[in-house]
C-alpha cells in the first residue's frame, strides 16, 4: 500500500518545548484531537522527565475498579469514578469543588461483566455528562454538579449497563451501553445537550425484531443490510452488538464511528445457526451524527466467536495516500488486526496483525476487506486453540497517536483460549451462558492471568511495530510532543506504577512507584505555565486476577494521581497484604466440591476470580471471613445480605445446596492456598 508519512510535527516546534507551557485544557475525551490521546505540550521532555514528581493526588470514596480518564477545563478536573460517582476538582491543588453521587443500587453492580467502572465525563460549556450503571445519562451543572436533566437509556429490567464515557456532537450527547455477554441488544443513543430530550437512536444488531420495525434511524439498515446475516432466529436473545465503549466524533464529515460488541452468545453454532456474518456485531458502523442515519460499516470479525468486540478507541487521522490527504480513522482491534480504513468511504486500507500471534484468521483480504478465517476457529467439530483469547489483543485501554512519530502506541496482550463448543446453550437472564464450555479452568476472563503484555509502537505507514517492549498490565498509553510515551502498570497486585517511555525508541526513562495499580489511561494539561500528567489509579475491571495468582493486598482506595516537575508531594502508602487464606476445618464429599467448582465457574468465576484465586478488589473468597459459617454464607449467597456492595441474593438462580457446594469448592481453594503459604 502506497502509505506515505503525513508532515511529522517535530516534538522542538511544539509550544513550550521545555521551558513554560502556554495554558491548555484536556477538554474532551482522548484530549484536543479526535481520540488521539496526544498532548501538544512539551514542557516535560525526554531530557527532563526525570524531574517528575507527585504535585498532588486525591483520593476516592472507593475501591473498587477505575478506568476513567478525567476531562480538565477551566482550571478544573472533572472525574468519574466507580459507582458511576463524579468529582470537580481544582485542577491546580486537587482541592475538591463538588461530587455527585448518582445512588446506583448496588443491586446493579452483578450485571456488569467487569465491575462498576465508569471511563470518563463528557464537559461543554455549563454542562457535565456521566453515564451510571444502572443505565441513566446525567447532566450535572457544572458550576455545582447538581443535576439539569436525566435521561434513562438503558432498560433497567435487562441486564443493561453502562460504563462508557458519553461523547459530544454539535449539539447531541451520545451514549452506547453494555451488557454483550448478557444478551443484551446493543443501540446508541442521541440526546440534546440542553434538554435531555432524544434526537436518535440506532440499533446495531435486528435482535428479536423480527417483525416490527422499532421506529428508529436503525430501521432501514437493519432490514436491508443486517437483518439477511442472521439466522435462527429464535435463539439469539436480544443480539449483542452493544457500544460499550469506542464511538469517535469526526466534525469535519458530522459524522460518528461507533465500535460495535460481539454478537451474543459467542458459539455461532447456538446463535444463527452456523452461519451468517451478524451485522452489526464486531464492526465500525459510520452514522450521520446529526440524524443517527446509517453511512457505512467495515465489518472486522464477520460471525465472531470469539468475543472480538470492535470497541477499542476509533482515531481520526488526516494521512498522505498516493499523493492525496485522505481522512482515515485507525482501530487497534480486539481481534490482534490493526485497521486503517477510509473514513468518507468505509474502504480498508490496511489490516496487519500487532501481536505475535493470530490464529482466527490468516490474514484480511484488501480486495474483498474480509478475514481469511480459518473454518476450525469455529470449534464445531473440536476445540479451537484461539490466539489472541476473549481479553483481545487489545482491550478498551486507550491507544495513543503521536503525530510526532507518527506511531500509534498500543497497549497490547498476548493471550489465549481454548474454545470448547458446549453441548447445549439456553439463554438465562442474568447468566452469562456463552455457548462454550466455561468451567472454573476456562472461565472467559481468566485468560489473562498468564499472559505477556506488551506496548507495541504501531507504524500504520510500514504496517509494522517500530519497537515493542514488555510490560506489566495493559493499561491506557498517553503521548506527547515532549517525546514521551506515559504507561501505568500493575507493580504489585492492587498496587502500580507511572512511568514514561521514550517515543522513538521505548526506553523507560522515569518510573513513579503509586499505591494503586494504574489500568486507565493518562492525560495532560497546563496551568500557570506548568505541565501537569494526570492518571487514575484503582485496580479491577476486567483483570480479577493477579499473575501469579497468590499474592493480594487489602483493596485501597482509589486515586487521582498529578505530576509536574520538580513535584515533591508524596504519595500514600502501598496498602497492607490481604487477611491470609481462611479455610474451615470442615471438608465435603469430593462430589459436592466438583458441583460447587461447576456453579462456581458458570456464575461467580466471572467477579471472584477464577478458581476463587482473585486480585481482591471484589473480594477473594479464600480469605472471606464467613468462609467457616454455614449460616452466615447462606444469608450472603442466597439471602443477600451484601447486595448493596453488588453481591445479590442468588436464591432465583441457585438452591441452598448449591451455595454450600460452593462453599465446598471455595473452602478446597482456601486450603490449598493456606499450605502454599505456610
Ligand atoms: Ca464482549
Amino acid at each position: 500500500m502506497a502509505f506515505a508519512q503525513a508532515r511529522p510535527v517535530a516534538a522542538g516546534a511544539a509550544a513550550g518545548a521545555g521551558g513554560s507551557a502556554k495554558a491548555m485544557d484536556w477538554a474532551e475525551h482522548g484530549g484536543a484531537y479526535p481520540e488521539w490521546y496526544y498532548s501538544p505540550l512539551a514542557q516535560i521532555t525526554q531530557a527532563n522527565v526525570h524531574d517528575l514528581g507527585p504535585a498532588w493526588s486525591f483520593e476516592f470514596d472507593t475501591s473498587r475498579g477505575q478506568e476513567s480518564t478525567p476531562i480538565v477545563t477551566g482550571g478544573v478536573m472533572y472525574v468519574t469514578t466507580a459507582w458511576s460517582r463524579v468529582f470537580a476538582l481544582d485542577a491546580r491543588t486537587g482541592h475538591k469543588l463538588w461530587s455527585y453521587d448518582p445512588r446506583v443500587p448496588g443491586a446493579a453492580a452483578y450485571k456488569a461483566c467487569c465491575d462498576v467502572v465508569n471511563r470518563g465525563p463528557a464537559v461543554r460549556g455549563g454542562w457535565v455528562f456521566v453515564s451510571t450503571i444502572d443505565g441513566r445519562l446525567i447532566a450535572l451543572d457544572a458550576k455545582n454538579g447538581k443535576p439539569l436533566w436525566t435521561a434513562v437509556t438503558a432498560d433497567s429490567r435487562r441486564m443493561s449497563t453502562i460504563t462508557g464515557a458519553p461523547r459530544l456532537t454539535r449539539d447531541l450527547v451520545v451514549i452506547g451501553n453494555a451488557g454483550g455477554e448478557m444478551g443484551v441488544r446493543g443501540y446508541v443513543s442521541a440526546y440534546h445537550i440542553e434538554t435531555g430530550k432524544l434526537a436518535w437512536r440506532f440499533y446495531t444488531v435486528p435482535g428479536r425484531s423480527t417483525v416490527r420495525p422499532d421506529g428508529a434511524a436503525s430501521d432501514r439498515a437493519l432490514a436491508e443490510v443486517a437483518r439477511p446475516t442472521w439466522f435462527g432466529a429464535q435463539t439469539r436473545a436480544g443480539g449483542g452488538g452493544v457500544v460499550w465503549n469506542a464511538m469517535t466524533y469526526d466534525p469535519a464529515l458530522d459524522r460518528i464511528y461507533l465500535g460495535t460488541g460481539n454478537p451474543y452468545p459467542w458459539n455461532r453454532k447456538f446463535r444463527s445457526a452456523g452461519r451468517g456474518d451478524n451485522l452489526f456485531a464486531s464492526s465500525i458502523v459510520a452514522l450521520d451524527a446529526r440524524t443517527g442515519r446509517y453511512i457505512w460499516h467495515y465489518q472486522e470479525t464477520p460471525g465472531d466467536s470469539w468475543d472480538f468486540d470492535a470497541c477499542a478507541d476509533i482515531i481520526l487521522a488526516d494521512r498522505q495516500i498516493d499523493g492525496r490527504t485522505r481522512k482515515v480513522l485507525m482501530q487497534a482491534s480486539k481481534n490482534g488486526f490493526f485497521y486503517v480504513l477510509d473514513r468518507e468511504s468505509g474502504k480498508l486500507l490496511s489490516a496487519k496483525p500487532f501481536v505475535s500471534e493470530v490464529t482466527w484468521a490468516k490474514g484480511v483480504d484488501l480486495a474483498t476487506g474480509r478475514p481469511i478465517t480459518a473454518s476450525e476457529a469455529f470449534y464445531s467439530k473440536a476445540p479451537f486453540a484461539g490466539k489472541p483469547g476473549p481479553h483481545g489483543a487489545h482491550n478498551w485501554a486507550p491507544t495513543a497517536y503521536s503525530p510526532a512519530t507518527g506511531l500509534v502506541y498500543i497497549p497490547a496482550s498476548e493471550n489465549s483460549l481454548r474454545f470448547v463448543s458446549s453441548a447445549s446453550y439456553q439463554f438465562v437472564e442474568g447468566v452469562d451462558d456463552l455457548g462454550i464450555e466455561k468451567g472454573a479452568a476456562a472461565s472467559p476472563h481468566a485468560q489473562n492471568a498468564g499472559a505477556a503484555d506488551v506496548l507495541v509502537a504501531w507504524d500504520p505507514v510500514a504496517e509494522r511495530a517500530a519497537w515493542r517492549i514488555p510490560t506489566r498490565g495493559d493499561s491506557g498509553v498517553l503521548a506527547t510532543a515532549g517525546g514521551l510515551v506515559f504507561q501505568g502498570n500493575h507493580r504489585k497486585g492492587v498496587a502500580g506504577e507511572l512511568v514514561a517511555y521514550a517515543a522513538d525508541t521505548g526506553r523507560t526513562l522515569w518510573r513513579y512507584k503509586t499505591p494503586n495499580a494504574i489500568l486507565a489511561g493518562s492525560i495532560s494539561y497546563s496551568l500557570d505555565g506548568e505541565q501537569y500528567v494526570a492518571v487514575v489509579g484503582g485496580a479491577g475491571g476486567s483483570d480479577v486476577v493477579v499473575a501469579g495468582g497468590d499474592e493480594a493486598l487489602e483493596p485501597g482506595p482509589g486515586r487521582v494521581f498529578v505530576f509536574k516537575l520538580g513535584g515533591k508531594a508524596t504519595l500514600p502508602a502501598d496498602p497492607p497484604p490481604a487477611p491470609p487464606a481462611n479455610p474451615p476445618a470442615q471438608t465435603w464429599p469430593k462430589a459436592v466440591v466438583a458441583r460447587g467448582a461447576a456453579t462456581y465457574g458458570r456464575l461467580c468465576s466471572r467477579c471472584h476470580g477464577p478458581d476463587a484465586r482473585s486480585l481482591n478488589i471484589i473480594p477473594d473468597l479464600r480469605r472471606s471471613s464467613v468462609l467457616g459459617d454455614a449460616q452466615g454464607w447462606k444469608a450472603v449467597v442466597i439471602g443477600g445480605a451484601l447486595q448493596d456492595a453488588g453481591m445479590i441474593g442468588w436464591g432465583r438462580f441457585i438452591t441452598p445446596g448449591d451455595a454450600e457446594s460452593i462453599r465446598a469448592f471455595v473452602a478446597g481453594q482456601a486450603r490449598a492456598l493456606a499450605s502454599r503459604n505456610r
